[in-house]
């Protein structure tokens, strides 16, 4: 995981032709400076420490055992391509032990062939997002080795049960995910100073994908001290783990609209008619909602298209926000959002409705010098009233929706129940 683009940074006109070609350059001062105070510090760590090491032909040996399982791990699961973005793999299970048991020169250099394999043989990527992965990963390891090793006399010890060994081996395991997590968040918090630290810092997936990938290290680390044939048995297993990982990473990718982190229309249909089919079969209400946001076309041409990514990703978490866990909420496509409320009323419909559209007017976006708010208009369905299917739900509330729109925008329109099929829509007065 690396620092996102930022939208708000306008290089001059001959930085940004650079910047076409160096997308690093486009970043905003503060992020292009750590980076290259990360990656330099990572540099000259390897030449300090490259300097005062003995490599002994044990150490290379095993160093590069555990390079070529990561190398196989990747190859293994190269195939079944990558999911856009952030993506998570289990290389840690190789790290670690090279930070653990050998030189802290090696935790340095480890990630560094296994990035060039990632850029070269599943995604190239932006180059600078992968020399900073390596160079992280590489500090972050060289750490872990440095304590590890001035607590521990004798590393290999893990080997022989020694209870106080494996127990460091795990406080320093735990060190290492700290410090690179940190190292990545302070990256992602500089590109985007607008994301709270708890947004960068802390996410319930990614932490337990941490305390996996932190056993399995740990467990390598011992098996490694043990014997080093032992990564033969260790490799399968691993390499399986990684397989579902990408695959469970690649379906959410599949159902999720990558700008706004919501349902994709497809996703959302599916999600959709499972609901409406049960609801049938209980004899339970639902309601549908479409959300358009008004006049969206003026904020992208009065402040750009990324200012308007940001209004739809604000209006994406806002509605998120108000609903509860079971609704169904999706982006349509453009600036058209759909709900889907199990269980909701006409009144409860309403109700929910309302409070979107209030809250997104109070949501701010800010722009270079100003801040971008917006309305948005609701029209609603409501199963057995205005349609038994998904099709007639949709149907009913994109009319309300264009009675919203014909009535002046920034209001919610349920059409009215005795001219169901006519497609005419009862305006409800916008609250204050
Ligand atoms: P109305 O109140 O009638 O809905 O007006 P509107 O301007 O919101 O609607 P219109 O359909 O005229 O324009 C929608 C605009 O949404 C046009 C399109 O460029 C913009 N849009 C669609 N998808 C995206 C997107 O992913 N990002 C950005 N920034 N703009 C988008
Ligand atoms: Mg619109
Ligand atoms: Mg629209």
């Amino acid at each position: 995981m690396v620092a996102p683009s930022h939208t708000s940074a306008k290089p001059h006109a001959r930085v940004s032709a650079l910047a076409g070609r160096w997308p690093l350059l486009g970043q905003r001062r503060p992020l292009v400076a750590y980076f290259f105070g990360i990656v330099a510090f990572h540099l000259v760590a390897i030449a300090f420490f490259a300097a005062s090491t003995v490599f002994r032909w044990p150490d290379v040996i095993m160093f590069v055992a555990l390079m070529v399982c990561g190398a196989v791990c990747i190859e293994a699961t190269r195939r079944l391509g990558m999911p856009a973005g952030v993506s998570r793999d289990l290389l840690s299970a190789w790290w670690l032990p090279a930070a653990l048991l050998l030189p802290p020169v090696y935790a340095l250099l480890a990630p560094i062939p296994l990035q060039i394999l990632l850029q070269l043989r599943v995604r190239a990527t932006v180059l600078y997002r992968r020399v900073f992965s390596a160079a992280a990963i590489g500090l972050a390891g060289c750490v872990a080795s440095l304590i590890f090793q001035s607590l521990v006399a004798d590393p290999l010890s893990m080997a022989r049960g020694a209870g106080t060994s494996i127990v460091l081996a795990i406080g320093c395991a735990v060190v290492f995910t700290v410090l690179n997590t940190a190292l990545i968040a302070v990256a992602a918090h500089t590109a985007d100073p607008d994301t709270s630290w708890r947004e960068v810092l802390w996410n319930r997936e990614s932490a337990t994908l941490d305390v996996v990938e932190l056993c399995l290290g740990v467990i390598v680390t011992i098996a490694c001290a043990l014997n080093l044939a032992l990564l033969i048995l260790a490799l399968p297993p691993v390499v399986l783990l990684q397989r579902s990982l990408l695959h469970a990473q690649l379906q959410a990718a599949a159902r999720t609209d990558p700008k706004t982190g919501l349902l994709n229309a497809a996703a959302w249909q599916r999600e959709a008619d499972t609901e409406i089919v049960r609801a049938r079969r209980t004899g339970e209400t639902l309601a549908l909602l479409i959300v358009d946001i008004d006049h969206f076309k003026r904020v992208n041409d009065t402040h750009g298209h990324l200012v308007g990514d940001q209004v739809l990703v604000g209006v994406a978490a806002t509605l998120r926000s108000q609903l509860r866990d079971y609704d169904v909420v999706g982006r349509f496509g453009g600036e058209e959002f759909v709900v889907l409320l199990p269980r909701a009323d006409v009144a409860e419909a309403r109700r929910v409705a309302e409070r979107l559209r209030t809250r997104v007017g109070r949501m701010a976006v800010s722009a270079d010098e100003a801040m971008v708010t917006v309305t948005i208009s609701v029209g609603v369905a409501i199963m057995s009233i205005h349609g038994d299917d998904l099709i007639e739900l949709l149907a009913a509330a994109d009319l309300a929706l264009y009675r919203a729109k014909e009535l002046g925008r920034d209001r919610v329109c349920i059409p009215e129940t005795s001219s169901r099929g006519q497609g005419s829509a009862e305006a409800q007065p916008p609250h204050a």
